[in-house]
C-alpha cells in the first residue's frame, strides 16, 4: 500500500512540475523593482533573474524571467507564486523550510503547510536537482537582503 501511495503522489507532484514549467506563474519583469538579483547554476546551465517590489514589510509584487531545466523553472514559478503578497517574515520563513525540505532533507509533514511546494521534494535524492530547485529561492534571499540594504 506505502509504494502504491509513494508512486501516486509521485505521478502527482510530477504533474504539478510540468503545469509550472509548461505555463509559468509571474514570468516577466517589474517596471519599477525594489530589487533585482540574478542566480544561476553552472552544473546544469540555469539562469534566473528576479525583480521584487516591496510594500513596506510586505513582498508586494515578484516576477522572473530565466532560462534552464524543467526543475528550476518550476521552482522559480512556484516560489513567485508563494511569496508574492505575503509579509516579508513569512517569505523569509517559507526560503527557511524549503531549505529544510531540500538541502536538510526534513520530512514534509514536520515543516508545515508547504503547498504545491512539496512537489519538489522528490529531487532532494539528487545533489545537482537540489541546486536546481534552490536556485530562484537563493536568488530570492539575495534580493531581499539587497532590498532591505536600501532601507526599504
Ligand atoms: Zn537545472
Amino acid at each position: 500500500m506505502a509504494e502504491a501511495s509513494a508512486a501516486l503522489s509521485d505521478e502527482l507532484y510530477r504533474e504539478i512540475l510540468l503545469d509550472h514549467y509548461r505555463h509559468p506563474r509571474h514570468r516577466g519583469s517589474l517596471d519599477a523593482p525594489t530589487a533585482t538579483a540574478h542566480g544561476h547554476n553552472p552544473l546544469c546551465g540555469d539562469e534566473v533573474d528576479l525583480s521584487l517590489r516591496l510594500s513596506g514589510a510586505e513582498l508586494e509584487q515578484v516576477a522572473f524571467t530565466g532560462q534552464g531545466c524543467s526543475i528550476s523553472m518550476a521552482s522559480a514559478s512556484m516560489m513567485a507564486e508563494e511569496v508574492e503578497g505575503r509579509p516579508l517574515s513569512e517569505v523569509r520563513d517559507l526560503i527557511a523550510r524549503f531549505r529544510a525540505l531540500l538541502v536538510e532533507g526534513r520530512d514534509p509533514s514536520e515543516l508545515g503547510d508547504l503547498g504545491d511546494l512539496e512537489a519538489l521534494s522528490g529531487v532532494r535524492k539528487y545533489l545537482a536537482r537540489v541546486k536546481c530547485a534552490m536556485l530562484p529561492w537563493v536568488a530570492l534571499e539575495e534580493g531581499l537582503s539587497r532590498a532591505e540594504g536600501q532601507g526599504v
